[in-house]
């Protein structure tokens, strides 16, 4: 069969380009389709939790984001409740990254193409047919292309998933911003003095962290745009931010103006035959505490591994949706009550209080950070042990740490009493000391997490994991 690549990914946004890099680390020739013909300009995320810095760390490559962010410790991720109590999360990673989204998606970028990946722009998909060996896909410009799988990864409003017919339901926006960097005709004093008079929950305008001499301008409008309103404008940014405190500040030079919303939604399913979903194309939510990028990267680090492992006819894919579908829909309901903490009133306030009182709690406080962090997420893999499931922090391993042994996406037999084990392709046995182990050996898979730890037969548990090639 001859596919143009063995992978097609549509869309190069963080998801996109973080699975072109897990793909080519499995060796796979991936091409990404990207309709735009530059990165977008437009700031929409602003930071990193974690679990995402733990991935970044794993493949070795988080120090380029740490040299262009600011680290912020943990504490404060929900929606600010407990904010100021000291919590320790495990991991040498525990920290907020302050970085602009298109920081992160350069960077991603960079590292997906400096691994061989094939990203082309302008390159809009708009059609896509499938049969029991391959899909073909259909670009704007009536050329087709051939590949093993498809992923699509064009964000909320995905084109795959609709021509895929998966079903998206969940709650349509009931609010709606709109959001601008740009420069303002006035003195820092005479902003600070202005949202003084601003009415708390409808927005707010403060410098951009990212991007010296402009200002980040959010605001709620009176409704939300209907599905095919043209895009906003500066006037309309300076309109509403009239009528929010009385005065357009002397917006001028935007770098970029947008709107979004809350809606909050899950797709019924990630997968269609030889066609899945990843990141915003498989769930929306509104931007409370960071999530979506976040997730949508982590999705990539799950399905990687899973599509070069198909490749190789071994087909663990519907265990993708088995465990990303549930983590996103826990994902959706933490917004949902991030929502009511920031934007629900005197409610809002009253379960802020009850929270904040309750992470008087250390457990309590932790499992609140944790939801937004995504440092706890555990895969069910039909075993009682609570280490099976979990990813692993970056523990020391001999003279060095275990992340610095994950840096090409490989799976992991981590076995400091060095038993006999086979030769396994894809699998590193590694026998080193491990004090913080918590299991006599552990089995690694490529993203980080324990599919197996105990003290058996290492021969039949590598023959059931990765099979016996
Ligand atoms: C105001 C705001 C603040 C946010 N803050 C945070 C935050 O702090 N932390 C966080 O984690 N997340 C945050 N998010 C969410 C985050 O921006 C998204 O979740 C993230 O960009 C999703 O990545 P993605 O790659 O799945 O989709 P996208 O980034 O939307 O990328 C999809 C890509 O697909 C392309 N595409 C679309 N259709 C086609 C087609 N037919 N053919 C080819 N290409 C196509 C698009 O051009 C685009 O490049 C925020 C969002 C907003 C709006």
């Amino acid at each position: 069969m001859t596919y143009d690549a063995q992978v097609l990914v549509v869309g190069a946004g963080p998801t996109g380009m973080t699975l072109a890099a897990e793909l080519r680390f499995q060796g796979v020739p991936v091409t990404v389709l990207e309709r735009d013909l530059e990165p977008t300009p437009q700031v929409r995320s602003l930071g990193l939790h974690a679990r995402t810095l733990e991935v970044l760390a794993m493949r070795g490559i988080l120090p380029r984001f740490l040299d262009l962010g600011t680290t912020y410790p943990v504490g404060g991720v929900f929606a600010g409740v407990g904010a100021g109590r000291p919590l320790e999360l495990a991991g040498r990673h525990a920290h907020v990254l302050g970085i602009p989204q298109t920081t992160t998606d350069r960077l991603l970028e960079e590292w997906a193409v400096g691994l061989g990946a094939d990203l082309r722009r302008g390159a809009e998909v708009v059609a896509i047919a499938q049969d029991d060996a391959g899909v073909d896909v259909t670009l704007a410009d009536g050329s087709t292309l051939r590949a093993a799988y498809v992923v699509g990864c064009d964000g909320g409003r995905s084109t795959v998933r609709r021509l895929l017919g998966i079903g998206f339901p969940g709650e349509p926006a009931r609010s709606e911003w709109l959001l601008t960097e740009a420069e303002v005709g006035v003195t820092p004093e005479e902003v600070t003095a202005a949202m003084a008079q601003a009415t708390p929950g409808r927005g707010g305008v403060g410098p951009a962290p990212h991007a010296p001499g402009t200002y980040r301008v959010v605001l709620l409008t009176d409704e939300v745009a209907p599905r095919d309103a043209p895009p906003p404008t500066l006037d309309d940014v300076r309109a509403q931010l009239h009528k929010a405190i009385g005065t357009d500040l002397g917006l001028h030079s935007p770098r970029f103006v947008s709107r979004f919303g809350d809606a909050t939604r899950l797709a019924e399913r990630y997968r269609s035959g030889r066609v899945l979903l990843a990141g915003d194309a498989a769930h929306i939510h509104p931007p409370v505490g960071g999530q979506g990028q976040n997730l949508g990267i982590q999705d990539a680090v799950n399905l990687g591994w899973k599509l070069a492992a198909a490749l190789r006819g071994h087909d663990v894919l519907d265990t993708y949706q088995a465990e990303r579908r549930p983590v996103a829909a826990d994902v959706l309901d933490t917004t949902r009550v991030l929502r009511v903490l920031m934007w629900g009133g005197a409610d809002g306030a009253a379960v802020r209080s009850l929270l904040t009182e309750l992470t008087a709690y250390d457990g309590v406080h932790r499992h609140l950070v944790e939801k937004v962090t995504r440092t706890a997420t555990r895969y069910d893999l039909g075993a009682e042990d609570p280490l099976v499931g979990r990813a692993l922090p970056d523990l020391e391993v001999g003279a060095g740490t275990l992340f610095d042994l994950t840096h090409e996406g490989r799976w992991l037999l981590l076995d400091p009493a060095g038993r006999h084990a086979p030769d396994r392709h894809g699998v590193d046995h590694v026998v080193a000391d491990c004090p913080a182990l918590p299991a006599p050996a552990v089995l690694l898979r490529p993203d980080g997490h324990v599919a197996w730890a105990g003290d058996g037969d290492l021969t039949e548990i590598l023959d059931r994991w990765v099979g016996r090639g």
